[in-house]
């Protein structure tokens, strides 16, 4: 099998995607070349909700960052190399089309995620992702 050398993580700052970061660095530590996508899916009705309600842009930024922030230190302190795009929309789909254009081999996501409380294996996100994607994805449990 080809080296997975083109990764795309989904990260929405749950325990479950530090998990998934982890195995992300496991399977990138010591190869010479690849590609890391760290994505964040912010909700589209949630955040037109806010920027309708005149919450401040930059602060929306800080919390994005410090919901990114613990992923960003395991792949730091790895010395791993990435790159983090936050995009809008329906978070498997975004996740699923970021996959197809930075043409990566492999999707790596948590089981659930920041709604961990329900007893399903998988969480709304991590089923749509493994239902509809058009190539691997490890789901981290
Ligand atoms: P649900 O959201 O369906 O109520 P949940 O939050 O427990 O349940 P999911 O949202 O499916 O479960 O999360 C599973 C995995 O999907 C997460 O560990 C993460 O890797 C990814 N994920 C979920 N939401 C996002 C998002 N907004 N942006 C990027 N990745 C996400
Ligand atoms: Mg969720």
């Amino acid at each position: 099998m080809a080296k997975m050398e083109k990764i795309l993580l989904a990260s929405d700052g749950s325990q479950h995607s530090r998990k998934a970061a982890e195995h992300a660095v496991k399977i990138l530590k010591g190869q010479k070349s690849y590609t890391l996508n760290v994505v964040h899916v912010v909700d589209y009705e949630a955040s037109k909700h806010d920027a309708w309600l005149g919450i401040d842009p930059n602060q929306l930024q800080r919390e994005r960052d410090k919901k990114l922030s613990p992923v960003s230190i395991i792949l730091d302190e790895n010395d791993i190399e990435y790159v983090v795009e936050i995009l809008k929309g329906d978070p498997a789909e975004e996740i699923i089309s970021k996959a197809q254009e930075a043409n990566a081999d492999l999707i790596v996501m948590g089981s659930r995620g920041l709604n961990a409380i329900q007893e399903l294996v998988l969480g709304s996100v991590s089923h749509k992702v493994v239902q509809k994607a058009d190539r691997p994805v490890l789901v981290v449990k």
